[in-house]
């Protein structure tokens, strides 16, 4: 009888592996010195149409072309088009560069793939050590734990679903929200980052759970406003359960007075949560820590490694007081989870899964040991100082310039500017400065994005770049400025 079993597939491994590695070399040194040469390119490239179509018409693949084909049409469909953050001149949304390093770590924890969930592997011990490193230098206590996760969001969310569970009075991960009880309610800013409002859609308190406390004119939080509002939702038979501060918000890198809110918990018996995506990391700087003094008294930390981390996405990183807490929150016991004594589930056991959602995870710790390890902490600090001068700088340049106005105090590392001339009407400038942002982008000149402020629309620079210098910064109010007459210039003449 002929023998009816298929053909063996081609192995997964290189079927050659001399010539895997030569061409996983050559991949190596042109990646690099893309990266080396990123300032001689445009901060952003609109995709022209037929690479759009090229990605997007792609029928499923059924048959592969090899892997150095697919590597070329990545140097020529994707490569050119990415968000343009590794350039010295991108400074919109919060967004950091990622290093050579990182990437390089980031290839070592691929390689050896394993999976962080658990298991009594160094790896664990990696994720565990850096975690303990952050919580020290944020001040935590000894009895602290924490988690790495994607990003901020989820980096907050985390915190934010211990907050709920341990403040609840009740067993909601037996009993859930659905019970007919007063309504858990938690108070923030209304500059709290988008974050909050999700968690509260996810996790069952509903968008409105979220008390928005109005903000002073520096854009923190109004303290006396938060107490009234927290006194006012007891008086109706509401339960307050959390305090969100911000470190370093994202529309104008303003910190809420944490020591203030550290002390309304106190008082209150309510969870204090820091929002610390980029701002907690000041803590690191010695002559800027002051500015988030009271952080250390939170119950929960959120903070992000790919903003002033510098590290490549998706890393960020929760902290909480009582390492017993995120347990509590998390851990749940399954019949395909054994813990052993002896062998790989020992010691260890299944320790990360029980500290967040997920149960398998990267290794996305390597890249912040290998950093830590390599470039040291002070260098990382220096950075961010760094980014700190030339953003107060930069306001100063801006204040100063006939053609610029700046739109919101730049405590940080974020400056949030228009164009604006004393003869141009007022009701103009917003539509001006729109087009000045466009044409910035698509002229490939800067990366700045928008916000909306109480003044008007704003060209918002937030600046966790390591590749930015002064003259880049001197660049960008120059080509606002000139490119702001340009615009204006063109608008009188079509409505003449
Ligand atoms: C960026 C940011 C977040 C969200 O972090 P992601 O990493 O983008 O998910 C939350 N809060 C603040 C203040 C931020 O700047």
């Amino acid at each position: 009888m002929a023998d009816q079993s298929p053909p063996e597939p081609p192995s997964l491994d290189p079927a050659d592996w001399n010539a895997f590695r030569a061409f996983a070399h050559g991949v190596v040194d042109e990646t690099l010195e893309h990266v080396r040469t990123i300032r001689d390119t445009r901060v952003w490239n609109t995709m022209p149409q037929n690479v759009r179509d090229a990605i997007s018409n792609e029928p499923v693949p059924h048959g592969g072309i090899g892997a150095e084909a697919a590597y070329r049409d990545y140097v020529r469909l994707v490569r050119p088009y990415p968000s343009g953050n590794l350039h010295p001149r991108s400074w919109g949304w919060v967004r950091g560069n990622g290093t050579p390093l990182g990437a390089l770590s980031d290839y070592l924890a691929s390689s050896l793939n394993p999976n962080v969930g658990g298991f009594d592997q160094a790896p664990v011990l990696v994720e565990r050590r850096v975690v303990d490193w952050f919580a020290e230098l944020m001040g935590f206590p000894k009895s602290a734990g924490g988690i790495l996760s994607s990003g901020g969001t989820m980096a907050n969310v985390l915190g934010f679903n211990v907050a709920r569970n341990m403040k609840a009075g009740f067993d909601v991960r037996a009993d859930g929200l659905q019970g007919n009880r007063p309504r858990m309610l938690v108070y923030g800013s209304t500059e709290t980052h988008g974050w909050l409002r999700k968690a509260c859609e996810m996790l069952g308190l509903g968008a409105s759970a979220f008390r928005r406390v109005p903000v002073n004119n520096d854009f923190e939080i109004d303290v006396k406003q938060l107490r009234a509002m927290i006194a006012a939702d007891r008086a109706a038979g509401h339960q307050p359960f959390c305090v969100v501060g911000t470190a370093g918000t994202v529309n104008t890198g303003a910190t809420d007075d944490l020591t203030a809110l550290a002390d309304v918990c106190d008082a209150e018996d309510l969870w204090f949560h820091v929002d610390g995506a980029f701002g907690a990391l000041v803590v690191l700087c010695p002559e800027y820590a002051h500015m988030v003094r009271g952080m250390e008294r939170a119950d929960s930390i959120a903070f992000d490694l790919h903003k002033w981390g510098y590290l490549p996405y998706d890393i960020a990183c929760t902290l909480v007081r009582s390492d017993n807490d995120l347990v509590k929150t998390f851990a749940a016991q399954v019949n395909y989870l054994q813990v052993e004594t002896r062998g790989a589930t020992a010691n260890l056991g299944f320790d990360r899964s029980e500290r967040g959602i997920e149960l398998s995870r990267d290794f996305k710790a390597l890249k912040v040991w290998m950093s830590m390890r390599a470039e040291g902490v002070s260098v990382w600090a220096a950075h961010i100082a760094r980014n700190i001068r030339q953003m107060q700088r930069l306001a100063k340049i801006v204040e100063a310039h006939p053609a610029l106005e700046l739109l919101a105090p730049a405590p940080l590392n974020i400056v949030c500017m228009r164009w604006a001339r004393p003869d141009v009407p007022p009701a103009a400038l917003d539509a001006v400065n729109k087009e000045v942002l466009f044409l910035l982008q698509e002229r490939g000149i800067a990366l700045p994005s928008a916000t909306s402020l109480p003044k008007g629309y704003a060209i918002r620079s937030a600046n966790t770049n390591y590749r930015t210098t002064d003259d880049d910064l001197d660049a960008l109010a120059n080509a606002v400025a000139s490119i702001g007459d340009e615009v204006w210039a063109t608008m009188k003449k079509a409505s003449a």
